[in-house]
């Protein structure tokens, strides 16, 4: 049984239905058009995310952070754990860091609500400490299926674990940052995380130049 239909009936099952009355159907339609868009995919997914206990970062979060923006997003921008700000609040990206990141958004004449912002850890590491393998791997199968819900033209990964952890892949940021990656058909590009920015200042105009190349992409101009 896919996962999809295990979740649906154990939502049915919890709902107080006790059994199923299946119609018998004709023909299957040649063309089924989905255009309940992912919003509604998007929110089951999160019931699952927010009581999750798959690794230890469960134990000392205070509140899941999922993510936050249009489930339509044509951009996507991904990060890697949430912060204490972010913990508290249950938002990605709304510490210092982040309101950098709603800073470079503003730039490319976008807001938070155009976007969709989520992280490959939706847990706060204790003391911010950098997450662990195994964390990385519970927690990967969220963020690759919001990707695949939301179906951006384009993913910016912000930082190494960002895009690690999404792509499985060892890309090192100083060697890829700026270039077209791709992942499961979606083009990537990476740059580096807005926290490096605060204590790097220079790097800004290398990040402004990723966001150029991604509104070009994305036909903005
Ligand atoms: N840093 C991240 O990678 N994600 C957040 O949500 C906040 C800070
Ligand atoms: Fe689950 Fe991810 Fe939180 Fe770990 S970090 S408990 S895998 S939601």
């Amino acid at each position: 049984m896919s996962e999809d239909l295990r979740n649906e009936l154990t939502l049915l099952r919890d709902l107080g239905f006790t059994h199923l009355d299946i119609p018998q159907r004709a023909a299957a339609p040649a063309v089924v058009v989905d255009d309940s868009g992912g919003e509604g995919l998007l929110d089951e997914l999160k019931a699952i995310a927010v009581v999750c206990l798959k690794c230890k970062l469960a134990k000392t979060r205070t509140q899941v952070v999922y993510g936050v923006g249009n489930p339509n997003a044509d951009l996507m921008f991904i990060g890697e754990a949430p912060g204490r700000d972010e913990d508290l609040k249950g938002e990605p990206f709304v510490g210092r860091a982040g309101q950098l990141l709603t800073d470079i958004i503003k730039a490319m004449k976008l807001t938070r609500d155009d976007v969709y912002i989520a992280n490959v850890v939706k847990c706060r590491p204790p003391e911010n400490r950098n997450p662990e393998p195994e964390e990385l791997d519970a927690c990967r199968p969220y963020i690759r299926r919001q990707v695949e819900i939301i179906q951006p033209k384009v993913i910016v990964t912000l930082g190494k674990f960002a895009l690690q952890s999404l792509t499985e892949k060892s890309y090192g940021i100083t060697a890829t940052r700026g270039l077209w990656l791709e992942y499961n058909g979606v083009k990537v590009m990476p740059t580096y995380h807005p926290a490096y920015l605060l204590r790097t200042p220079s790097a800004k105009k290398d990040v402004w130049a990723d966001m150029k190349k991604v509104m070009a992409e994305l036909g903005m101009g």
